[in-house]
């Protein structure tokens, strides 16, 4: 019984995106919404609101740099 690849939903840990918020210099991680098409976060230092969808590419390609604090 060859059955297709599946992932245990179990074990695999909650993918996030590594982002870089520019204006504040600092680290964060963006984690899946609520409908699961987009990762969304807060600047831990302003908390600018970001919202990425979620795409095949671009997850584990590099960490995103974001402008945050917008009213600069
Ligand atoms: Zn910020």
């Amino acid at each position: 019984m060859e059955a297709v690849p599946h992932i245990p939903s179990g074990r695999v840990p909650k993918p996030f995106l590594g982002v870089y918020f520019s204006r504040c210099k600092i680290y964060g991680r963006l984690y899946p919404g609520r409908d699961d098409l987009y990762f969304v976060g807060n600047c831990p230092r302003c908390g600018f609101p970001v919202k990425i969808k979620r795409g095949k590419e671009g997850v584990k390609a590099h960490i995103l740099d974001i402008a945050c604090k917008s009213s600069h």
